[in-house]
């Protein structure tokens, strides 16, 4: 990974804690085409109440509006956690390239266990398991702690605990 794709995953990760500031889990993805424009960029809504509004649903949803399969194809994906199932499909079936992620699916299941989260409603699967031919890389160490931290504050500000 070169310091442009660092970059756009910094950037991931600050578009993670914008999600926070404004109450959604903090979680952010931005869209980047083959000659390395950035095409689009999302963070968590689920403070809205619908819980499938992920940033890597909200940009396979962009692409399929606004790009060629081709163009979808050479695409990567930049992500602070990797993606869930359902992004996962979502990724697949539009036809987008390759995934980067700060932190994985994982490392979230053990932080949120620590954290005393209950069990996800949805198995948090690795990206290969869904969609097996999607060139993945992930996590970022150096990132991941940043991540780690926003999920520390979302759990520790939640009115739940
Ligand atoms: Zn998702």
């Amino acid at each position: 990974m070169n310091d442009t794709e660092l970059q756009h995953l910094r950037r991931c990760v600050e578009l993670a804690a914008e999600a926070l500031e404004l109450g959604n889990h903090p979680f952010g993805s931005v869209l980047v085409a083959a000659d390395g424009t950035v095409l689009a960029e999302d963070y968590n809504r689920v403070a809205s109440g619908d819980q499938t509004r992920h940033p890597e649903f909200a940009l396979a949803r962009w692409a399929a509006t606004n790009m060629t399969p081709e163009e979808r194809a050479t695409a990567t994906v930049f992500t602070s956690g990797e993606h869930c199932p359902m992004c996962s499909a979502a990724h697949g079936w539009v036809g987008l390239g390759r995934i980067v992620y700060a932190s994985s699916s994982e490392q979230l299941a053990t932080w949120l266990a620590e954290l005393g989260v209950p069990p996800l409603p949805v198995r948090p699967l690795p990206i290969q398991e869904v969609i097996p031919d999607v060139v993945v890389e992930g996590p970022v160490a150096e990132l991941a702690v940043q991540v780690h931290n926003l999920h520390r504050r979302f759990y520790r500000s939640s009115p739940t605990e």
